[in-house]
């Protein structure tokens, strides 16, 4: 079975855009973002550490390893600050995020279409040495190293191939695990991504009589949620019919607003244009 040369390479060097672009690699649409949870960023001992993990996914499964026939993932993140190379791009299966959930979240869903390869034939799968239920990604611990090295990574990996920020993912989205850690939030780390591609980060925003009502409107995966007293009292609606949908931040769905509103006569209808989601208000017809 093939080993993988697991070359270490700064993540933003032309040898490892070289790398990844080698004749016969195909070409991913998404990434995935994982944590290798052990070993833990403070275990790390060099490129040595990670041809350990490529012997333990390749022992046959009798013998406790995983039986793949390559390392799965297709590049790890050190707290070195280099990326270690995973399996080639070439290969028609990537090994890192099969769809395991009845229900993945909403998003995963739509691009995959809830294929149970998708994930591993088309999205680059980056492993983070680190283990981010416990150790802080933010900072300066080794950790926080080598979540700096998988944002570099995964920059480059969207670059070079021209995939939007919004197609990175967590293994979570898709399986039933922490992964890439509880204290990473996806669209914090989207931000960050989008930030450093130089995309404007889409704004959602909440449009009555053109004006923009002000009450920081926000995406939670495909749904938007607002402020919800300053939304009310900008269309003159009593907030206490809307009080059960209000969360203890003072936010709440516009889904679950939309009846309460409709009941005074708003219309509420939700556009997604390529500035970012928009709601308009508007005066339901008579
Ligand atoms: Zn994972």
């Amino acid at each position: 079975m093939p080993k993988s040369e697991l070359l270490v390479l700064d993540p933003q060097s032309n040898e490892f855009e070289a790398w990844l672009t080698r004749p016969g690699f195909r070409r991913p649409v998404a990434t995935v973002l994982h944590h290798t949870w052990v070993p833990a960023a403070a275990q790390y001992r060099g490129r040595q550490t990670i041809v350990n993990v490529e012997a333990f996914h390749m022992k046959p499964v009798a013998q406790g390893g995983r039986g793949w026939r390559a390392i799965g993932a297709n590049g790890y993140a050190t707290p070195e600050g280099k990326v270690v190379t995973g399996r080639n791009l070439s290969y028609d299966d990537w090994a890192h995020a099969k769809i395991t959930l009845s229900k993945p979240e909403s998003e995963a869903r739509k691009v995959s279409g809830g294929q149970a390869g998708w994930f591993n034939r088309n999205a680059y799968g980056l492993e983070t040495v680190a283990n981010f239920d416990s150790e802080p990604p933010y900072g300066d611990g080794p950790a926080a190293r080598s979540f700096e090295t998988a944002m570099r990574v995964l920059t480059t990996v969207h670059r070079v191939f021209g995939i939007p920020a919004d197609r990175l993912f967590f293994h979570r989205d898709v399986a039933d695990k922490s992964c890439p850690g509880e204290r990473l939030a996806r669209e914090a780390v989207r931000a960050d991504l989008a930030a450093r591609l130089g995309e404007a980060a889409p704004v959602a925003k909440v449009v009555l009589d053109g004006a923009e009502v002000a009450c920081a409107p926000m995406m939670v995966g495909d749904r938007m949620t607002v402020e919800a007293l300053p939304f009310l009292a900008a269309l003159g609606v009593a907030p206490g019919p809307a009080g059960p949908f209000i969360h203890a931040n003072g936010r709440a769905f516009v889904g679950e607003l939309a009846p309460v509103c409709a009941a005074e006569g708003w219309e509420l209808a939700y556009r997604s244009m390529p500035q970012g989601p928009r709601l308009y208000v508007k005066r339901a017809q008579q």
